[in-house]
């Protein structure tokens, strides 16, 4: 086993968006930091899964200089409109109304890491190095990591575990608040007949809510939620079957749908550290909450968690980094956000999911009064522009 040579050193597990956002930052204030990526360099640039910027999230990259890059690749929403099946309700945001360029933006898993890798220098990163085993005391914590076929180890007084949740060997056991809400998602790509003049569509279905993301010049990026068996059911079917089923659920807005890419799903799980203060180690990103997709927080929030603790090295010395009193702060400056973004993202999924005869009556004039209601509607394109 290998002992690293910088013992002040950050490391950093897991180089996804979140932790290559901290990572950047902190290259740009000459602050000294290690990554440990299991993935080799460049086999997740293909990866089109979408992700939902918001309007703050878009300011962060910018002032990183990695916008100007990612910036031909971006689809702008400029209009979201809500609606829900069965009901004539329905309301639309609009970029123009809030004097804001867009409401969000929309762009591939891919482009956004190969973006951020792009602005590295080599040998802050270490591919193929698997983290395996975690431990940490009052003084330092370590990490045993593998790469090509050896074992080696970090000591560092900071370990920012970001490895979007997988789980780690011998982490120590922080509380967690979980909610299995019990559904799946379905997310693809879909071509249709209609061109998206870069609107985003939000539909309240009684089996869940589904959303399609203008993503390229022709194309939606698909979220459609539901019951396991629903979703399994759907991933199942051949693309013709697929695609008429997609039409009934979603109406005529964007007309017929004509192609359909890969269809993969996960578990939407709510899932929220209710400590995240252990000595020498902090845990952002997914791996220290994840959220339902519909109101498309849950990135957002992470991105967050990176700029916050990259605030918080900044301003404290380093023989400070990692000790209690930082860490605290950092966990209490980040339990409002991150709670605000549970509990916005559980509003839209109870209000306007509810299944129950009489409320869909009720939803339906939620959406109509969003409509009449300013002030409703302001809150709304804030929370999902800046978050709050
Ligand atoms: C299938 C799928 C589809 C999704 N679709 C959407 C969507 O449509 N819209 C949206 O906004 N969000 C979506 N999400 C969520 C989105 O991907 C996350 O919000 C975002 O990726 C979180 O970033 P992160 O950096 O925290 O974690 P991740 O992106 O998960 O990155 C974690 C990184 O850590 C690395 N890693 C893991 N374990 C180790 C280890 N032991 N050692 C070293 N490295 C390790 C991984 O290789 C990875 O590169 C989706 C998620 C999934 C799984």
């Amino acid at each position: 086993m290998a002992i690293v040579e910088n013992k002040q050193a950050v490391v950093i597990v897991g180089g996804g968006p979140v932790g290559l956002v901290l990572a950047l930052s902190m290259q740009q204030q000459g602050l000294p930091f290690k990554v440990l990526e299991a993935h080799k360099q460049g086999a997740n640039y293909q990866d089109k899964r979408a992700l939902a910027l918001s309007y703050g999230s878009k300011m962060i990259l910018e002032s990183l200089g990695v916008w100007q890059q990612l910036a031909p690749q971006v689809t702008m929403i400029k209009t979201i409109h809500v609606s829900q099946r069965g009901s004539l309700g329905r309301t639309k945001l609009q970029a123009a109304e809030y004097d804001l360029p867009a409401l969000g933006y929309v762009v591939s898993y891919g482009a956004m890491i190969q973006a951020l890798d792009s602005a590295f220098d080599a040998d802050h990163i270490l591919y193929e190095a698997s983290a395996t085993a975690i431990y940490q005391d009052n003084q330092v914590a370590r990490v045993d990591y593998c790469i090509a076929g050896k074992d080696a180890f970090f000591e560092t007084p900071l370990l920012v575990i970001a490895e979007g949740g997988r789980g780690l060997n011998n982490m120590p056991s922080l509380k967690r608040d979980m909610k299995a809400y019990g559904h799946d998602a379905l997310v693809s790509k879909v071509r249709c007949e209609a061109s998206h003049h870069h609107i985003a569509y939000e539909r309240f279905t009684p089996s869940g809510p589904m959303a399609l993301l203008p993503n390229g010049e022709h194309d939606f990026s698909l979220v459609w939620t539901g019951e396991k068996a629903l979703i399994d059911r759907l991933l199942s079917l051949d693309d013709a079957t697929f695609l008429a089923e997609l039409h009934g659920a979603f109406g005529n807005r964007v007309g017929r749908f004509l192609s359909v890419q890969k269809r993969l799903s996960f578990p939407l799980i709510k899932s929220q550290l209710s400590d995240n203060t252990t000595p020498h180690m902090v845990v952002i990103g997914n791996s220290a909450q994840t959220m339902h997709p519909v109101a498309g927080q849950g990135f957002n929030v992470g991105l967050r968690d990176a700029t916050t603790l990259m605030r918080q090295l900044s301003v404290s010395p380093q023989v400070d980094w990692g000790s209690p009193a930082m860490l605290e702060i950092y966990a209490k400056m980040r339990a409002r956000d991150t709670k605000g973004g549970l509990l916005f993202t559980d509003f839209l999924v109870s209000t306007f999911n509810n299944d129950l005869i009489g409320i869909s009556g009720l939803r339906s004039f939620g959406l109509g009064l969003l409509d009449v209601l300013p002030s409703a509607k302001q809150w709304l394109v804030s929370k999902m522009s800046y978050g709050k």
